[in-house]
């Protein structure tokens, strides 16, 4: 029986692996490992992808949302106690961002067609309060709105876009720039190399990006002991740097990120064709959007039944997140929080498999296969 595994990183590098291993043998070479010419043209390429100005390549993901709050605490833009609107269905770093840095997570609904958070449902959340809004473009759909540009023109709202799944994406409207890509339209936005993520690195890394000269300074200073200069320290920092082997292979993975995102967007494409099954929903296409779909989520009350059926056809699937942030035994404190939305998203949802080496003949078998699901 033909299988169909759900991410197989070994595969899905294979297409480069040559120019990996040059890369890696660039560096070696070198006799850099840290702050290096890998690490700049990084930088650059990845703030141009974002159409943003400055990129501060660092640790991971969540450090860089993490560094970003924390900057704008040195700025005297946030404060200690400040909330945060973030969205309730994401995953768990998203709010780890914020409460790691004493901020206070207002949990928002999403909206079922967009499976991002519900602009509409953010009104009834602001108070005095509440300084920043996080979105996260889920699943690698933006999640941009003139609502939240409103919000951040008129109220003062800072916009901390979470671009962990969707470098490459683009809105459908601009952004506070005045550009479409995600990850450069709100104040700044959060990256991440994590391997698993459409532009994964062969470990940990992940980038701050922003228009913002100054967030950009105190972001690279607080990501190296808190130094603007050799041994003179002007923040209590950390370390969350990047290292230069994983930039040099960012870097060939980026090369291929617009023809992985294509692949993506057709195969996207067949299963939204394919799929005929009323117990099936499948994800919305937005045509006046670029999706780069980290994820193809479909949604299926009797989720269990159907990914045992499913694995007992030869088709791995994932669930992308069955429990919210706010039923995670560390966030206790938001467990009240009325969340039905969520919660029905999280009892639903199914991933099925779109990463290289899936092919457009396998997603049709695939949509067959599905087709002939009754619970
Ligand atoms: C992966 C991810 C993160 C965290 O990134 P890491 O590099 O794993 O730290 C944050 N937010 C979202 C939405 C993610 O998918």
């Amino acid at each position: 029986m033909k299988t169909y595994p759900f991410l197989d990183l070994g595969l899905a590098n294979k297409p480069i692996e040559d120019e990996l291993k040059k890369a890696a043998c660039r560096v070696i070479e070198s006799g850099r490992y840290l702050h290096g010419e890998e690490t700049h043209l990084l930088e650059q390429e990845v703030a141009s992808k974002c159409e943003a100005k400055y990129c501060v390549a660092v640790s991971n993901g969540l450090d860089a949302l993490k560094l970003i709050f924390r900057a704008y605490k040195e700025m005297g833009l946030l404060h200690e106690g400040d909330k945060v609107i973030v969205p309730a269905n994401t995953f768990i770093a998203s709010v780890l961002a914020v409460s790691d840095n004493g901020l206070e997570p207002v949990l928002c609904e999403p909206s079922e067609l967009t499976m991002n958070l519900n602009p509409e449902k953010i009104n009834g959340l602001l108070d005095d309060k509440v300084k920043a809004i996080l979105p996260v473009h889920l699943y690698g759909t933006a999640c941009w709105s003139e609502t939240l540009k409103q919000l951040a023109q008129e109220r003062n709202l800072l916009i901390i876009e979470d671009n962990a799944q969707a470098i490459g994406a683009k809105a459908s409207t601009r952004g506070l720039n005045g550009t479409f890509a995600t990850g450069g339209l709100g104040h700044a936005s959060g990256i991440s190399f994590y391997p698993t993520k459409n532009l994964g690195g062969l470990g940990d890394a992940g980038a701050v990006i922003t228009n913002d000269e100054q967030l950009a300074k105190i972001v690279k200073a607080v990501a190296n002991y808190g130094s603007d200069r050799r041994y003179h320290n002007i923040y209590k920092g950390y370390n969350c740097r990047i290292d230069e082997m994983q930039a040099a292979m960012l870097r060939v993975k980026l090369s291929v990120l617009d023809n992985e995102t294509e692949r993506r967007n057709i195969i996207a494409k067949t299963y939204n064709q394919h799929i005929c099954n009323p117990l099936v929903i499948v994800p919305h296409i937005f045509h006046d959007m670029v999706q780069v779909w980290h994820q193809y989520v479909v949604r299926v009350e009797k989720r269990d039944q159907f990914r045992e059926y499913l694995a007992d056809k030869g088709v791995q699937t994932d669930i992308h997140y069955a429990t919210p942030p706010h039923l995670q035994p560390c966030y206790y404190e938001l467990r009240d929080s009325k969340l039905p939305v969520t919660e029905k998203l999280a009892n639903e949802v199914v991933s099925l498999p779109i990463a290289h080496p899936i092919t457009v003949e396998d997603a049709v078998e695939i949509s067959k296969i599905i087709n002939n699901f009754n619970a």
